[in-house]
């Protein structure tokens, strides 16, 4: 009896909240066809639209387009997500406009120090890295600790020992140097700037995908913030924070403010939402709404229509906003990536851009930049 008088109150809630099933919600969610999705980020940030010449915007929307089609190949050859993940980041990596292997911003040491991390919704695998200045694509590292050691996160040296073992690619501390980044931190320097003055975006980049078998990874690679010292590591690199992937739920990838991204464990939250959302047994609540709403009020609310909305592209994206809106209320700023089992592939921002991408097997192929430029889900104000 407390269990539906629970049931109830929740039911309730839900309905004073504003959700209404519709007499057949959301049917198209139902999976029944192999379906694959990708999403991907290269930061998010202030970035103002007039100083955005055609050649720069061009440079970076072909960036992101040649990420996702790394990606999208993976995935439409029926590669696994991980692999998605992997294909799609690595040119991120290795291209200078992002923040992220070659390109990385400087260390207040003036080094650059490389964080990465990955998660296989499979069955929540991790591997992570941090603090790493030799290793040419951190992200296939932090993939060996996952599969290859029976740890989940190596740090400085110690992974690079470890990255000797897994024949993996170096390169030397100039290989990710550029010019830009060193102005930045001399900019930082000279007029007691903070990282978020000189850097304006953050340029990490991330990727999440849903392979045709129904598996769901997410990924995340970065050079931090610029003039970040006393071994700083930001959320890219922590599993939960930054990176998440759950079969169940969702597959997340953020990029921001890292220290609030932390706090509030933005991707796993995200995904515990959708998680939650989907574990509630619809039969009782059903019963338990009969006791406190009238017949009129379930009309249409059978169960299977419950789960449908539940699984819907509106409550994912809700979820993620509203996670999102939390950073901004402590102070934060930054976005996110998902992609679902359903195969909705979602972004959510509270800055003025994120640079971004999204395909999917229904033929859906977006990259954008600025707040409101993406589709019909794509919602930057919060
Ligand atoms: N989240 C990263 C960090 O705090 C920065 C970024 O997204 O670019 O290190």
């Amino acid at each position: 009896m407390i269990i539906r008088q629970f049931v109830s109150l929740v039911l309730a809630g839900l309905l004073a909240a504003g959700v209404v099933v519709p007499a057949s919600a959301a049917a198209d969610d139902h999976v029944d066809q192999p379906r694959w999705s990708i999403a991907i980020h290269g930061g998010a940030g202030t970035l103002d639209p007039d100083k955005m010449t055609p050649e720069k915007r061009a440079a970076y929307e072909a960036a992101l387009q040649n990420a996702l089609d790394a990606g999208k190949a993976v995935l439409a050859s029926g590669g696994s997500a991980v692999d998605a993940v992997k294909a799609a980041i690595i040119p991120m990596e290795d291209d200078p406009l992002f923040n992220a292997g070659r390109g990385a911003v400087f260390t207040w040491e003036g080094r650059n120090e490389l964080d990465a991390s990955i998660m296989d919704g499979r069955d929540r695998s991790a591997g992570a890295v941090t603090g790493v200045t030799t290793i040419k694509n951190p992200i296939l590292l932090a993939d060996k600790v996952r599969t290859e050691s029976p740890h989940v996160f190596m740090m400085g040296e110690g992974a690079e020992g470890f990255a000797a073992t897994q024949n993996i690619e170096t390169a030397p501390p100039e290989w990710f140097a550029t010019e830009a980044r060193k102005q930045s931190l001399e900019r930082m320097k000279a007029n007691a700037l903070s990282s978020l003055d000189v850097d304006h975006k953050f340029g990490t980049v991330g990727a999440v995908a849903l392979d045709m078998e129904g598996n769901l990874a997410a990924g995340t690679s970065t050079g931090g913030m610029t003039g970040k010292r006393w071994g700083r590591i930001g959320d890219a690199p922590v599993i939960g924070a930054g990176t998440y992937a759950d079969n169940r739920s969702c597959a997340v990838s953020a990029t921001g403010w890292g220290e609030y991204f932390i706090r509030v464990g933005v991707a796993q939250e995200i995904c515990t939402r959708l998680r939650f959302a989907q574990m509630i047994d619809f039969d009782s609540m059903i019963e338990g709404l009969k006791e406190v709403v009238s017949e009129d009020e379930l009309t249409g609310g059978e169960p299977s229509d419950f789960q449908a909305y539940f699984r819907s592209e509106k409550i994912a994206q809700n979820g993620a906003d509203n996670v999102m809106a939390e950073v901004k209320e402590l102070g934060g700023d930054g976005g996110v990536i998902l992609v679902t089992p359903e195969g909705h592939a979602l972004y959510s921002f509270n800055t003025t851009g994120m640079y971004r991408g999204r395909a999917t097997s229904d033929g859906m192929n977006e990259v954008a930049i600025f707040g409101g430029e993406g589709g019909p889900s794509d919602t930057p104000d919060h």
